[in-house]
């Protein structure tokens, strides 16, 4: 009886793991939505969507577990892919130097200064939500200031605190932060290609591209 009480606790409550049919796709109108504020501190069930949109980024950037759930590589993901629409987002990367793992569950997030100077990703983005193949750069701003809570998921608790990101951590949280405003990269692939230097990875670009 035990047994069986945990096994629908285990299902009812236990089994969170995101996967692909969780992410909506492009066409879906929480896409297009503002998304709300946070309200803080973060109720139990916020602090939970976070660690599951966090677990889905490490699990698909974890080759096996990718495969044998069939995830497209991530970088971010943010409420409204998830079908939230909720101010926040997550997101986990290294830099362009592959040196700084910027990992960060981001909530109710203001970009307060973008830089006038540009760049982008020479290969042009991708995203979770967005299917099919798309060609040409996004612009985006070399250096940003935000604000926004930043949380620590073991313990729930965050500091509102003010972060400079630059290159490619900047890129992945303009991209995820677009999300939360109704934005896709899609809608600002440039027609034509723009005198701005690209992001410069160090090291050759592996594997499959990542999708933000
Ligand atoms: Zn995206």
């Amino acid at each position: 009886m035990l047994y069986f009480f945990i096994f629908i606790c285990y299902n009812l409550f236990g089994d969170s793991m995101l996967t692909m049919k969780d992410v909506i796709q492009d066409g879906h109108p929480t896409l297009r939505k503002r998304a709300k504020e946070v309200k803080w501190p973060l109720s139990e069930k916020n602090l939970n969507k976070l660690r599951d949109m966090m677990a889905f980024i490490e699990n698909s950037q974890n080759d096996e577990m990718a495969e044998k759930y069939n995830l497209r590589p991530g970088v971010g993901l943010a409420a409204p892919q998830i079908n939230k629409s909720l101010k926040m987002f997550c997101m986990k990367t290294l830099d362009e130097d592959f040196e700084i793992m910027h990992q960060y569950a981001v909530v109710n997030p203001k970009i307060i200064s973008f830089s006038e100077a540009k760049t982008y990703l020479p290969g042009g983005e991708g995203c979770l939500s967005v299917d099919e193949e798309t060609t040409g750069i996004v612009l985006r701003s070399k250096k940003i200031r935000a604000n926004a809570y930043f949380v620590d998921l073991e313990t729930g608790k965050g500091v509102y605190k003010e972060m400079k990101l630059s290159g490619y951590p900047g890129i992945v949280f303009q991209h995820e932060y677009d999300h939360l405003l109704g934005i896709l990269f899609i809608d600002k692939i440039e027609p034509n290609m723009p005198k701005a230097s690209p992001i410069q990875f160090k090291l050759p670009e592996t594997k499959e591209e990542e999708n933000l």
